[in-house]
């Protein structure tokens, strides 16, 4: 029997990573110091963009990525059903609608065909652009789907926060790591602790647009600048209309130029950012190996439902499993002290979005994925005594 529970999911806290953050908090900035920017250039390398902005969390990643493309009322914007609510959530907060497109019923990502469909029902303009979720992991060929935004002219978000380190192959047989920049406008991470890196909380969007990134490092903190460069105010104002104009603006000075947030991580967590990203290869390794040895035990189940093989490219933040009565072998495995999860509810049949006018049946592929998943423990600190006793438990709840 086993005393300690296993969750689906949890963080991975080095002794670094402790060192890390106390040195910040000791240090002369908590916030808007040096570790912030040091934590995006890391970051950005990384993924492979070539810029990143820190922020308080995903979900303000998503909005302020949803600001920055000027998402407003009366625009249209595709997402998948299956993915966290945030990812649509952000259409929302601008007062635009979100349009779900099902999902494909074996890599269980946004089904272009489908988004196809709903694009060439109406005339080109109708949608302004695509928020692509790397589901659980797995990278969405973003080449194809860049293509048919483009013949569209519709923007791509890109949901990474599952994917760090995830990649697809590209037409000419290269990598392309999820979130680089090189397809999407903007791309966002997430640094919440069932997360592959954390911060506690905190969050990132990478994209390779400069005038995007000058905009998202603005709205990211109050709209405000402080670059002279484009001041709108003159200088002879700024200074307090003085009768001799200066040759520069006071140091003081500094404007609003449009609405922004308080959506800044601060030092201490970009410290703790940095320290993770030491480790980031190493976790993803682990996932993988972890990966692998579940699609080796449940190879041909016949309880199993759908796929459940290995997937090159996939960042693995999450394994899951499509079986007969969910419902008992959660409750099974719950009564081992086995925690798992199921992700996710459809989003369009959550009360906000049926009040929007979604229904059931509306998306059948991702309502019966919905009726038959589970997310089983995935975390770099998985032990392999733990992932054997999780994957002995679910074959002796099917009689295996
Ligand atoms: C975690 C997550 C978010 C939101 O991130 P937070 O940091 O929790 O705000 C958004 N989208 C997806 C797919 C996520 O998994």
């Amino acid at each position: 029997m086993n005393d300690k529970s296993i969750p689906y999911g949890r963080q991975c806290i080095s002794k670094r990573d402790i060192k890390a953050v106390v040195e910040t908090l000791q240090s002369d900035f908590l916030t808007q110091g040096p570790k912030i920017p040091e934590f995006e250039e890391v970051f950005a390398k990384y993924i492979g963009a070539e810029y990143a902005v820190a922020v308080s969390n995903g979900t303000a990643a998503l909005h302020l990525s949803a600001l920055a493309l000027k998402v407003q009322p009366g625009q249209k914007i595709i997402t998948t059903p299956i993915t966290f609510s945030a990812s649509a959530n952000c259409i929302r907060y601008c007062g635009a609608e979100i349009v779900f497109a099902d999902i494909d019923p074996i890599t269980y990502l946004l089904d272009i065909n489908s988004v196809q469909q709903i694009l060439s029902a109406s005339p080109k303009g109708t949608y302004a652009g695509i928020i692509s979720v790397e589901f659980a992991g797995s990278a969405i060929n973003l080449e194809l789907l860049k293509a048919i935004a483009n013949e569209y002219e519709m923007w791509i978000i890109e949901d990474a926060c599952h994917a760090p380190g995830g990649y697809f192959i590209d037409c000419k047989n290269n990598k392309q790591l999820c979130g680089n920049g090189n397809f999407a406008d903007l791309s966002i991470f997430s640094f919440h602790p069932v997360k592959h890196l954390t911060t506690g909380e905190g969050g990132m969007i990478t994209t390779n647009n400069k005038e995007l990134y000058e905009n998202l490092i603005k709205l990211r903190s109050h709209g405000i600048t402080r670059n002279q460069k484009i001041f709108i105010n003159d200088i002879k104002w700024a200074s307090g209309n003085v009768a001799e104009v200066p040759a520069t603006y006071p140091g003081w000075y500094m404007e609003m130029q449009e609405l922004g947030y308080n959506y800044r991580l601060t030092d201490f967590q970009s410290a703790l950012g940095i320290s993770q990203l030491k480790n980031a290869e190493k976790g993803l390794l682990r996932r993988r190996k972890i990966a692998k040895k579940y699609a080796k035990a449940f190879k041909n189940k016949q309880w199993l439902q759908g796929q459940s093989g290995f997937v090159d490219g996939h960042a693995y933040h999450l394994y899951i499993i499509e079986v007969k009565d969910r419902l008992g072998l959660y409750n099974y495995l719950k009564s081992k002290n086995i925690f798992t999860q199921v992700h996710y509810i459809p989003i369009h049949l959550m009360p906000y979005y049926k009040k929007e006018g979604y229904k059931h049946g509306d998306y059948p592929n991702a309502e019966k994925y919905y009726s038959r998943c589970l997310s089983l423990p995935m975390y770099s600190t998985l032990k392999d005594s733990e992932q054997d006793f999780v994957i002995e438990q679910i074959k002796k709840y099917y009689g295996d």
